[in-house]
C-alpha cells in the first residue's frame, strides 16, 4: 500500500492540534491561509469518524478559525469535505478544508460549495446579473 501523505506529515508543518486532529496549511492552497484538518487516525472517509472524533475535528475547526483570524483577517469561510473521488478527494485520508474568503477574492461569491458543481435547478436570484 502506498504511504499516506498524512500520516507521514513533518511535524513542523502542524500548525495547531489536539488528542484528536491536526492542522496544517494546504500545500497548494486555493486562498491565503488554506487550512486542513485531519483525524490522527487513519480513515479515509469522514463518515468513518467516531463521535468522539467528530466532536475533536470540530473543536479544531474552531481553534483555527480563530487563528486564522488573528493571522490573516478573513471576512468569511468556506468549510468543507471532499467524501469519495466522484466528489473530487484527491487524498484518501479523510480531511476537512477550511478556506478563508476575502472582500472581492471572485467577483461573485454567491453560492459559494454549491458552486462546486452546475445547478440542477436554477437557485432564486441565478440569472438576474
Ligand atoms: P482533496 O482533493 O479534498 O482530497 O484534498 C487534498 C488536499 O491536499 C488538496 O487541497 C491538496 O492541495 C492537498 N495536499 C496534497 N499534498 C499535500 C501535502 N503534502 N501537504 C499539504 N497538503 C497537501
Ligand atoms: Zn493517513
Amino acid at each position: 500500500m502506498k504511504a499516506c501523505i498524512f500520516c507521514s506529515l513533518p511535524k513542523s508543518d502542524v500548525l495547531v492540534e489536539n488528542e484528536i486532529a491536526v492542522a496544517f496549511f494546504d500545500k497548494f492552497p486555493v486562498n491565503e491561509g488554506h487550512v486542513l484538518l485531519v483525524p490522527k487516525r487513519h480513515v479515509s472517509s469522514l463518515f468513518d469518524l467516531t463521535e468522539e472524533e467528530v466532536m475533536g475535528v470540530w473543536n479544531l475547526v474552531q481553534e483555527v478559525k480563530e487563528m486564522l483570524d488573528r493571522r490573516f483577517q478573513p471576512v468569511a469561510y468556506n468549510i468543507g469535505a471532499n467524501v469519495g473521488a466522484a466528489a473530487g478527494q484527491t487524498v484518501f485520508h479523510a480531511h476537512v478544508h477550511v478556506i478563508p474568503r476575502y472582500q472581492g477574492d471572485v467577483p461573485d461569491p454567491r453560492g459559494g460549495v454549491r458552486n462546486v458543481k452546475k445547478s440542477m435547478v436554477p437557485s432564486p436570484g441565478e440569472g438576474e446579473k
